[in-house]
């Protein structure tokens, strides 16, 4: 976890707000099933054992449930962020690409996404956290119920 976290400056509570506000909405957006699978993985913590038994089912399709649960929330995420009217036409360009996968359209293009990226905080914490943006959803929860 990253120390600035712990921060709390002007800019790293807008970035808490804006992480907050998208999770909450992709989390919301998921089936009930996948919100469920994530609770119980994230949230409780429970290990695949303890899920398969809560699913009905083997640890290996536990831990498959819970890996589409993620990659799902991941996409609605992505999708909230690039499509939200709020941000800047750039920073949802920038989103969209990493959406879409797209690492690669054309070096030009490539390199004015990567200097955005650079010198824009939400971008840049989007970008860093990829691939585990599904695990800010344990914390996040845990907070809103608190
Ligand atoms: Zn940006």
């Amino acid at each position: 976890m990253c120390v600035d976290d712990s921060g709390s400056g002007p800019s790293s509570a807008a970035r808490r707000a804006i992480e907050r506000t998208l999770t909450v909405r992709a989390y919301r957006a998921l089936d009930p099933p996948q919100q469920a699978v994530l609770r119980l993985a994230l949230v409780d913590g429970m290990t695949a054992d303890e899920l398969a038994r809560t699913l009905d089912t083997t640890p290996a399709g536990a831990d498959a449930a819970t890996a589409r649960a993620c990659d799902a929330f991941r996409r609605e995420w992505l999708r909230l962020y690039a499509h939200d009217e709020d941000r800047s036409p750039r920073c949802r360009r920038t989103i969209a690409r990493l959406e879409a996968g797209e690492h690669v359209a054309g070096a030009e293009c490539a390199r004015a996404a990567d200097a955005h990226v650079e010198q824009c905080v939400p971008c840049a914490l989007v970008a860093a956290h990829l691939d585990d943006l599904a695990h800010w959803l344990g914390p996040l929860l845990r907070s809103l119920a608190a």
